[in-house]
């Protein structure tokens, strides 16, 4: 899994690299040609001015004014690749093929009356001189190409973008036209494999850091991965263990007050009604007095897996404090409180806890039900519940309580009093 970045990353790097071995073999091909092109301008230049001095000579002026033929083919002859027109009629000297030209006209009282023209063949020899003055870099080439062949040889180039295909083997090529050569270019290839040769050390050195990555990655994974995933283990087992009672599992007294918090605010935004329930076991102070303490805690931890047991997902059940536990349930009005109190309590008395004699012992709980309604916050619907458990126990135990149930006078500092009883035994 770890290796998917690195290889994408490795592609991306080398198509990157291609890309830019590419513009430089583009700028390369182009700076090519332009040297090129200077030089062709000299050249240009040069059969101008030798255009310019044949038209000067006086025997040649008089061979055309007389229509001399004689005098002018010698002439031509002399001069390679000159061609000699009188008016409009070629009359000596051969004109290459393939060539750029510079004509000059000889004009007598404004009318033409001849014209020299001075060609330079597009030949071998031109393209070498072209080469020495282009400097190309290693396995680049120039050559001349018309109309989608290449002159002199006659092969066909096929063009698609940037990419040239000559005699089965594709270049990176650059085309610029030819001063004085009609539909005649010249064209700068550089072979896609040394683009691509370029850009492979660059590849491998990419590949090398990839690997080197990887394996540091790996490296790191075995040796810390294991610590890491400890030490992360660790935190969430304590976490969740600050949140547990060790004795029965569910929830803690802190748990507790954090999620009726949550689900008051909860309540306060959606507008849901909200269901506590505190539940004590009766007597249970006998038990540990007369079958001892380690069965006071199995049984503890009884009720804790009945309650557990017998809530929905939604709700939670924690262990309030030493035998007292509450169950908050959202989403719930107090007959649903009530009802799912009631099935509580007929549970838990049902209950058969086995004795370590081979007797079995039964306990019962008395329970207080409260609702959210118009209470002002969740220490106050503790209060309430708490007051009816009160009611409860005070009423002959093992039985619900709802809040409807009339308030004796004098209740009021109960909920204290009995904290204080219940953390006075948490000490005990
Ligand atoms: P009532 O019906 O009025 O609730 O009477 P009770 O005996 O249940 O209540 P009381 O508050 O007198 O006694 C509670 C007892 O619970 C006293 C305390 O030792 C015991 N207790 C509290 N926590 C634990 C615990 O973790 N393990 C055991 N075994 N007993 C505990
Ligand atoms: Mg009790
Ligand atoms: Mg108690």
């Amino acid at each position: 899994m770890a290796g998917i970045p690195v290889i994408a990353t490795v592609r991306i790097l080398d198509a990157n690299a291609l890309r830019n071995q590419q513009a430089r073999a583009d700028a390369a091909l182009t700076a090519e040609l332009q040297s090129a092109g200077d030089e062709l301008r000299g050249i240009n230049d040069d059969a101008s001015t030798r255009a310019d001095d044949l038209t000067q000579s006086r025997v040649l002026q008089r061979a055309i004014l007389t229509d001399d033929r004689a005098t002018l083919t010698r002439f031509a002859r002399r001069h390679s690749n000159t061609a000699i027109y009188v008016g409009t009629t070629h009359v000596a000297g051969k004109h290459p093929a393939v060539a750029l030209s510079r004509s000059v006209s000889l004009v007598l009282n404004g009318k033409r009356v001849g014209r020299v023209v001075v060609a330079v063949p597009l030949d071998r020899p031109l393209l070498r001189r072209l080469y020495e003055a282009a400097r190309p870099a290693n396995g680049d080439r120039l050559l001349f190409v018309r109309a989608g062949t290449v002159v002199g040889s006659g092969r066909r180039i096929h063009v698609a973008g940037q990419t040239v295909e000559l005699a089965d083997t594709r270049y990176r090529g650059a085309l610029r036209p030819i001063p004085n050569a009609p539909r005649t270019k010249l064209l700068a290839l550089r072979p896609n494999t040394a683009i691509t040769a370029s850009v492979r050390p660059y590849q491998h050195r990419v590949l090398y850091a990839a690997l080197g990555s990887f394996g540091l990655l790996v490296l790191v994974g075995l040796l810390f991965g294991g610590p890491i995933l400890r030490t992360l283990g660790d935190f969430r087992r304590v976490a969740s263990q600050a949140k547990t009672d060790s004795l029965t599992g569910l929830a803690n007294r802190w748990a507790f007050d954090e999620e009726l918090a949550l689900e008051w605010r909860r309540a306060e935004r959606v507008g849901d009604p909200l269901g506590l329930i505190l539940l004590d076991i009766d007597n249970f102070k006998s038990v540990n007095d007369t079958y001892g303490h380690q069965v006071g805690d199995a049984v503890l931890r009884r009720v804790g897996e009945v309650l557990a047991g017998s809530v929905r997902q939604v709700d939670l059940a924690a262990r309030y404090g030493g035998e007292e536990f509450g169950v908050i349930v959202p989403e719930t009005d107090l007959g649903g409180a009530i009802e799912l109190a009631e099935r509580l309590r007929s549970v838990l008395a049902a209950e058969q806890i086995e004795l370590p004699d081979g007797g079995v012992l039964s306990v019962t709980a008395s329970f207080g039900a409260a609702v959210k309604g118009d209470l002002p916050g969740g220490e106050e619907l503790i209060a309430a519940a708490d007051e009816l458990l009160y009611e409860a126990k005070r009423s002959g135990k093992n039985r619900v309580v709802p809040t409807d149930v009339p308030e004796s006078p004098g209740k009021k500092s109960r909920p204290a009093e009995r904290r204080r009883r219940s953390s006075a035994t948490h000490e005990s």
